[in-house]
């Protein structure tokens, strides 16, 4: 791992997800198969792969907490801000230590139980959730997938901040269809979840051959479906689970947002902006 301290003028930017993000470091060790911000990478001109650099962002500047007052703040985007290393630098600490007390609307999303380490800090924010990725209870399944927390110390970490009255979203992404044991999931963890966030797997990256070749070779019973989906572009599989989840949701009245086609959602809104969709 390739480990830089780099200093940066501001921690707060302007983000589309939220109002402001905050990224504490660029770069991410828990190394997730299918990260979407590994597009990253193309514009830090880091030459190792994504998972084997981290730069630790250090910031003498104060957080401006004015232009916040009212806004979403999303932690993190395009990393993980309880990625190992956080132990040790107290970055994502230290910013929460300048959010406490602000009147903003404070996301937090992460992989690792290290979150559970500034909840002396979480307790005292006004309007705080903790997002927790779980796209599987299979912990073989999540080793290949990625080197954060396992699913039992995740769900721990959950109940744990669901106990201390922090809002707690079980954030099931990226669904892996045929693999996600979406119902179970939900089943195991509805005690304690406030909200849950489905979202679909999208296969866009650099990653998707080798997502593609790890299924056709542990999951072959899988892969026909894969096949369907991600290479002939037949999608219907996915919107016949997205209707179960969601009748499932409706009818258990689990408290839910649904992130499924997302680019579809965002293409079409495009398209209806440049007048491409009469409706
Ligand atoms: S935890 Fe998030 S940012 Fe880090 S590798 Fe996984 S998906 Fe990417």
């Amino acid at each position: 791992m390739i480990v830089k301290e780099k200093e940066v003028k501001d921690y707060l930017t302007k983000s589309k997800i939220g109002e402001y993000a905050i990224n504490p470091y660029v770069g991410c060790p828990h190394q997730c198969r299918y990260c979407y911000a590994s597009f990253m990478k193309r514009f830090t001109n880091h030459p190792e792969q994504w998972g084997e650099f981290i730069d630790i962002k250090l910031c003498n500047k104060k957080i401006d907490t004015r232009k916040i007052v009212g806004k979403n703040v999303f932690m993190s985007s395009v990393t993980d801000c309880y990625n190992p290393y956080e132990a040790n630098y107290n970055i994502t600490r230290n910013i929460l230590e300048q959010l406490v007390g602000v009147d903003c609307i404070l996301q937090l999303s992460t992989k690792n139980k290290l979150i559970l380490r500034d909840l002396d800090l979480l307790k005292q924010m006004k309007n705080v959730s903790v997002a927790m990725s779980v796209n599987t209870l299979d912990e073989n399944f999540r080793k290949d997938m990625d080197k954060a927390s396992s699913i039992k110390e995740r769900l721990e970490t959950l109940k744990t901040l669901y106990e201390n009255g922090i809002y707690t979203i079980l954030f099931m992404s990226p669904i892996f269809i045929g693999i996600t044991e979406w119902k179970a999931i939900i089943e195991e963890t509805k005690d304690y979840i406030h909200e849950y966030w489905f979202e679909d797997l999208n296969l866009r990256g650099a990653y998707k051959y080798d997502i593609l070749n790890y299924i056709s070779e542990k999951y072959p019973k899988v892969y026909p479906i894969f096949e369907r989906i991600y290479i002939k572009g037949d999608r219907q599989e996915l919107f016949t689970m997205d209707n179960e989840i969601r009748q499932y949701c409706d009818k258990n009245k689990i408290n839910y947002s649904d992130y499924f086609h997302h680019e579809e959602v965002i293409r079409n809104r495009q398209n209806r902006k440049l007048g491409k969709n009469n409706k």
